[in-house]
């Protein structure tokens, strides 16, 4: 039964339009809309329509100051997820105040306004060229396994220009260059590394001059390392960090950062707990960032070892 304090359906309608049916908490935005397969006519939504205080007495963050009418209204609505509707209330929702659900619904409206006719991948395209190098070892390493074995074994020189070419492959896919744009990528739009910006500059020199003098090494065991911490280094991002604009330039166009995912402001003041946490965040995003860079390093190292063992 719909209750007074509920949100009218023309509410609802506006609010999930501004937040472009993407869930507001800044360390989830996921998309809460999606059409059915098997019916055309139908939608999938996980979207809600939460309130920032409770509609009744007794529920999360309930202000008996505010009226009826303006509990019900669109300034106390926040558009989130199923899950993040459900995470808000946990415990009388303690753990959110409304002033904190203000700052999302603030910030998420002010973002979906920033990529108006933006790709929004172009924000996470970091954390995505990462999954395409987890990707492309995987089928680097498929080629390798199943095609070398079947060759026959007197033909060494046909197995020799077969690795060689798939070492082409490989190393076009897996260039120094592709990671180091990837890794680069996520520095500079972590806005609280600019402060760090010689450790950027010294880490985008190791990577350019790299050389090529390799140890032998054990291939297998530095595969599996490099893709661990890729898949630490993403995520430590996609937990504890969010792409935010921070800069909007007169011509539209604008510069992401990185964020940690934290209560507290620009300046990394607010919440005293969180505020330590801050510096937690920068320092586990480097240590994160040169451990991928130092396994792929070695991977590399090893697999070029690998060929040349033929
Ligand atoms: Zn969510």
């Amino acid at each position: 039964m719909r209750r007074e304090a509920d949100f009218k359906a023309k509410t609802i309608n506006t609010l999930q339009k501004r937040a472009a049916f993407i869930c507001s908490n800044p360390s989830c935005k996921v998309l809460t809309l999606a059409p059915s397969e098997v019916d055309s006519h139908k939608i999938i939504s996980i979207g809600v329509a939460a309130h920032i205080t409770a509609a009744e007495e007794n529920g999360p963050r309930f202000n008996k100051d505010i009226s009826l009418e303006n509990r019900s209204s669109i300034k106390n609505a926040i558009f989130l997820c199923s899950n993040c509707a459900s995470l808000i209330d946990k415990n009388g929702g303690i753990d959110y105040s409304t002033d904190l659900l203000k700052k999302w619904k603030i910030d998420h409206e002010k973002w979906v306004r920033a990529n108006l006719n933006k790709n929004i991948s172009n924000s996470t395209q970091a954390v995505s060229n990462i999954n395409n190098i987890s990707n492309k070892i995987i089928t680097s390493e498929y080629y390798i396994e199943n095609y070398s074995g079947n060759l026959p074994l007197t033909s060494v020189e046909r197995k020799r220009q077969h690795d060689i070419g798939i070492f082409s492959q490989l190393n076009s896919d897996l260039s120094e260059e592709f990671l180091k744009d990837t890794l680069d990528t996520i520095s500079a739009y972590d806005a609280i590394m600019r402060n760090r910006i010689n450790e950027v500059s010294d880490f985008i020199r190791k990577a350019t001059s790299k050389d090529f003098d390799y140890l032998n090494s054990n291939l297998q065991k530095y595969k599996k390392e490099f893709l661990t911490s890729l898949d630490s280094l993403k995520g430590f991002v996609n937990t504890h960090f969010f792409f935010y604009p921070e800069e909007i330039y007169e011509d539209g166009d604008f510069q992401l950062s990185l964020y940690p995912a934290l209560n507290i402001d620009r300046k990394g003041s607010g919440d005293p707990k969180d505020s330590v946490k801050y510096a937690d965040y920068q320092m586990k995003l480097n240590e994160e960032i040169r451990n991928a860079w130092n396994c792929y390093s070695k991977y590399r190292d090893a697999y070029k070892n690998f060929l040349r063992e033929f």
